[in-house]
């Protein structure tokens, strides 16, 4: 069994706000094995960008860890102090972000800051930290990457902007990648490279992967596993195949549903009712109820609990539990 390099348990992030804490991540707790991907996926505001940035020390400034641990290589992030994050980052664990025209720092060129984390992490010369950086720019295929050295990040375009913010997040050899979005800022067609590339060094370097995206296609394109998130809560989680083919919560069908089938051109496309609720709504028992097709009295009264589906799947979700019966979509009883 392939070693676990991530051990994220009853992570708890809330934001300060006049009402008191507001809590953005609700008890999650998962895992990521070493040459694995792990996609985290939901609506916008669901809380798997907060759970990245947790992870990575890069809350904003009214955030907060206000319970749960996060074990990466049996150290415990959540206890770091700013100091010993920064050592972590960029050098055991990268990050690369929805938009890199805002991740890179538009007046510096790509050679100065592709060599920044070299010669600080990897202690390298300025002048090996050069030959690196053309190596890296090399790797994630850009091409003529000695002249790309002496450009402005305006210079490229989107697909190559990100293929720079790769290759700085990759220069010290991370074991662990996490990507927030990285494709939803380019075209259709550079997505696709984008995600091949991520795949391909993935394979290639033997990293962790841990992807964030709402869209269930870039999970079937690079997932071993998928949690899904809903309200701040990890609803379902299983192997990618479980997730397609066996989806157990109605919101992760929902999710599903409303991803267009270009194959099937009898493909019904539903999209889910109402919206994501916000972090100040008071919600009792399963927090998509409002949303859900199948709510029926006890999703109202009592948060539901964890049911295991198969060793790798479970899901929160009181439909699971033994005796209740569905009547198109509904509990018998609530009829
Ligand atoms: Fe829907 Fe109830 Fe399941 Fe929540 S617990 S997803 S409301 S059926």
């Amino acid at each position: 069994m392939k070693e676990t390099v991530l051990e994220v348990k009853d992570l708890v992030t809330t934001f300060k706000s006049a009402d008191g804490p507001l809590p953005a991540v609700r008890g999650a707790s998962f895992s990521v094995k070493k040459g694995e991907t792990l996609c985290i996926v939901g609506e916008s505001g669901c809380g798997k960008s907060i759970t990245a940035l947790s992870i990575m020390g890069l809350l904003p400034s009214n955030g907060m860890i206000a319970d749960g641990s996060i074990f990466f290589n049996q150290k415990n992030l959540a206890e770091m102090s700013p100091k010993q994050m920064q050592k972590v980052r960029g050098n055991d664990v990268s990050m690369i972000f929805q938009e890199p025209m805002t991740a890179l720092n538009p007046v510096f060129t790509v050679g100065f800051q592709i060599r920044e984390p070299l010669m600080i992490h990897l202690k390298l010369s300025k002048k090996q930290a050069h030959m690196r950086g053309i190596e890296l720019l090399k790797m994630v295929g850009i091409p003529s990457p000695v002249e790309r050295m002496n450009q402005f990040p305006h210079e490229l375009s989107g697909g190559m902007r990100q293929r720079v913010m790769i290759a700085i997040a990759l220069s010290c050899n991370p074991s662990l990648l996490i990507a927030d979005e990285p494709t939803t800022a380019l075209d259709v067609t550079i997505q696709a490279q984008i995600i091949d590339l991520l795949n391909d060094l993935k394979e290639q370097l033997d990293m962790s992967m841990i992807m964030i995206t709402h869209d269930m296609g870039v999970v079937a394109e690079i997932a071993d596993r998928v949690i899904v998130m809903y309200a701040g809560e990890i609803i379902e989680e299983g192997r990618v195949e479980e997730i397609y083919e066996n989806p157990q919560h109605p919101y992760t069908k929902g999710l599903l549903a409303s991803v267009p089938n270009v194959d099937d051109p009898e493909f019904d496309l539903k999209p889910i009712v109402g919206s994501m609720p916000m972090l100040n709504e008071q919600i009792s028992g399963c927090r998509f109820h409002p949303r859900c097709p199948f709510a029926f009295d006890k999703c109202m009264e009592k948060s539901p609990e964890t049911f295991q589906v198969t060793d790798k799947q479970n899901v929160r979700c009181w439909l699971q539990e033994e005796g209740v019966e569905q009547n198109g979509g509904r509990r018998a009883s609530s009829l």
